[in-house]
């Protein structure tokens, strides 16, 4: 067996703060190209996850008013999936769709890119797979090159280059580590989301890096960018928004509405009428409001991040970023401490 490594997640490091010249947030631009192939510019590297209490109707076209991208989900019809993309059209352009990799996949595939889709989210939970790269392939065989393929997620620099070399033009990064996510419980393989990053970030392809799931603040996204990735995706920190689909739920807790992994027993009951490998949970989380205010906070506290390195763009955050792992006492005087004394 091999020597067991180390691997660190979002809480086991800091970033030191650097000298830094920016005299004001403004002269920060943290947008990227979704890729080198078709010419997708995300001012808010931001891309909401493919979930049914995530992104629907209303998320996707405010995602893309605020600068990032949506990927509506596909635990739906391909009708009803399309006509998502359809309304959404007039009003954005930007939309991206998931699909699977079984069964009506490539005509799900086709109609979401005549319905108006720009990206395709090949969507499954071990993307390093056979399956996976018969789904790509076809796909890419089947669409011109105007279409942007996403696929995941993976957990290892192999993997991310099998995909790359497959034709994925962005990858998912991190499996296990979702809010609602119990893969890594119930299966015991994973990989801490912050040392995907670290290892993906070793490619020599131009294919995009997607920091996927337990990203809970922005200095959590700021992290993730300075180990490597271009984006981040987001599911429960923009669950139980205005935009997110299902209902406000009234209980003894507040205002609150559903959040739930794909691979939950519910979402499964729902989807397939039956379930298998549990590897999510259903909870209801605080109701949130607009996710534009969400997004706009986020947005403040990424680009405050980015000055505290002295950088102005994610790429010389890249370049300059010095992570330091801190302990357990430092993790607790990282949160605010306050001793409830006010
Ligand atoms: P979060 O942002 O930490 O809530 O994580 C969202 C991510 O969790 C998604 O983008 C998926 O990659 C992943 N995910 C969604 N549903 C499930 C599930 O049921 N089990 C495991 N991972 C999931």
């Amino acid at each position: 067996m091999e020597k067991l490594k180390e691997a660190l997640t979002y809480d086991d490091v800091l970033l030191t703060p650097q000298y830094s010249d920016v005299e004001s947030r403004k002269e920060i631009y943290i947008g990227n190209f979704l890729g080198d192939g078709p010419k997708i510019k995300l001012d808010l590297p931001i891309i909401s996850a493919p979930m049914d209490t995530v992104t629907g109707p209303d998320m996707v076209v405010a995602m893309a008013k605020a600068g990032g991208l949506g990927i509506i989900h596909r635990y739906n019809s391909i009708e009803e999936q399309c006509k998502i993309v359809k309304d959404a059209w007039e009003t954005v352009e930007t939309i991206g769709a998931a699909v699977g990799v079984t069964g009506d996949y490539l005509k799900r595939a086709s109609r979401l890119v005549h319905s108006g889709a720009k990206v395709l989210c090949v969507d499954v939970a071990h993307g390093h797979h056979k399956l996976v790269e018969r789904a790509i392939k076809s796909i890419k065989e089947m669409l011109t090159d105007s279409t942007h393929i996403m696929a995941g997620n993976v957990a290892t620099l192999e993997a991310f280059n099998d995909l790359a070399d497959w034709g994925a033009d962005s990858i998912r990064c991190n499996i296990g580590g979702g809010s609602i996510c119990s893969t890594r419980i119930q299966t015991g393989h994973g990989m801490p989301g912050l040392q995907t990053l670290f290892e993906c970030a070793k490619t020599d392809r131009p294919t995009r890096i997607i920091a996927d799931g337990g990203i809970r603040t922005s200095g959590d996204i700021v992290k993730a960018y300075a180990a490597g990735a271009d984006f981040v995706m987001l599911g429960s920190m923009l669950a139980g928004t205005d935009e997110s689909p299902g209902e406000k739920i009234v209980t003894l807790k507040g205002v609150q509405k559903e959040y739930r992994g794909m691979a939950s027993k519910e979402a499964q009951l729902d989807w397939r009428g039956k379930f298998s490998s549990n590897e999510g949970v259903s909870t209801l989380i605080p109701y949130k409001g607009r996710v534009e205010d969400i997004l706009e906070d986020l947005k403040n506290g990424i680009t405050s991040g980015l000055s505290y390195s002295g950088a102005r763009t994610i790429l010389e955050l890249q370049a300059k970023a010095k992570f330091i792992r801190q302990t357990r006492a430092s993790l607790i005087e990282s949160s605010t401490h306050i001793l409830g004394k006010q």
